[in-house]
């Protein structure tokens, strides 16, 4: 019999106190330094791939995030591609299916940004909620940056061609649309973090039970190998490379001082773990993962 030749999905979870979070795939992206990096030479990065073991040609993974605990609704961080994600990318419902999760048991969908591909899933291609029973969390700079009449030209918009698409998947959910700001309670032990740069409202998710804490972040880092060695490095879709840049060094460095565990859409799947700190340079240490939640 041939061996299988589909993408699969997956779904990983741990205990966080009383709760239990889980890094849901939605497949991956096929991206090249060319067209995605920024701030370091392509030499310098495909060098820095090579010594991690990753073809030069980097792939991102792209990962959800599912909260669930027995007082509330399961709430999802993140949506993956939906129907952007091509061949490859777009597979959040079989990964939420292995968590034996419904669309329609969804609660609330926090949104760290709008980009597509952690948005693209809120509607299904004829443009209804795939999640209907939830409501939209999203920071109010994010909501401003993409759905204002003059988004396509407001400042840092690189990619005015992305503006529509992303109207298009956000107005279905106008109605239950809520929009927050740094610091916000978002969901019982779930606090916003505004992490601006790749975008303006671009925010994580700090999960805080008793002495246990967890941040859920979008785009904080694309290329891992690349950009724990090399932090300067940015990529094509930052709205604001510097402060890209100062954001993403702040977040891993007290991530690192901190021994809190982080989970990043783009951290490679599951995508769950630690940061360590080697002078300038960063590390992900995955979290050990048991078989038993
Ligand atoms: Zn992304």
């Amino acid at each position: 019999m041939p061996i299988r030749n589909q993408v699969i999905p997956g779904a990983l979870s741990w205990r966080i106190g009383s709760k239990l979070v889980t890094t849901l795939s939605d497949g991956y992206i096929e991206a090249t330094l060319e067209g995605n990096l920024r701030g370091v030479s392509k030499l310098e990065a495909a060098e820095l791939q090579r010594k991690a073991f990753r073809s030069e040609d980097p792939r991102y993974t792209v990962s959800a995030f599912l909260v669930e605990s027995d007082d509330e609704a399961p709430i999802l961080i993140d949506t993956g591609m939906g129907q952007f994600g091509g061949a490859v990318a777009g597979h959040l419902l079989e990964s939420l299916r292995l968590a034996k999760v419904q669309p329609d048991e969804i609660g609330t969908v926090l949104l760290t940004h709008l980009h597509l591909d952690h948005s693209g899933g809120l509607v299904n291609p004829a443009g209804e909620p795939v999640f209907p029973n939830a409501q939209l969390l999203v920071h109010e700079a994010e909501v401003k940056f993409w759905l204002a009449e003059d988004a396509a030209t407001s400042p840092g918009q690189n990619h005015p061609e992305w503006v529509e698409p992303t109207r298009n998947v956000v107005r279905p959910m106008a109605s239950r649309l809520k929009t927050f700001k740094d610091g916000d309670s978002v969901a019982n032990d779930l606090t916003a973090v505004h992490l601006p740069g790749h975008t303006p409202g671009h925010s994580g998710f700090a999960l805080q039970i008793e002495a246990e804490r967890v941040l859920f972040w979008g785009d904080i880092v694309h290329m891992p190998a690349i950009q724990m060695a090399m932090p300067q490095a940015g990529v094509d879709a930052d709205s604001d490379p510097k402060q890209a840049e100062s954001t993403r060094r702040a977040t891993l460095a007290s991530a690192a001082a901190s021994r809190t565990l982080v989970a990043g859409a783009h951290l490679e799947f599951p995508a769950f773990g630690f940061i360590q700190r080697a002078g300038d340079e960063f590390h992900f240490v995955p979290e050990l993962w048991v078989s038993r939640i």
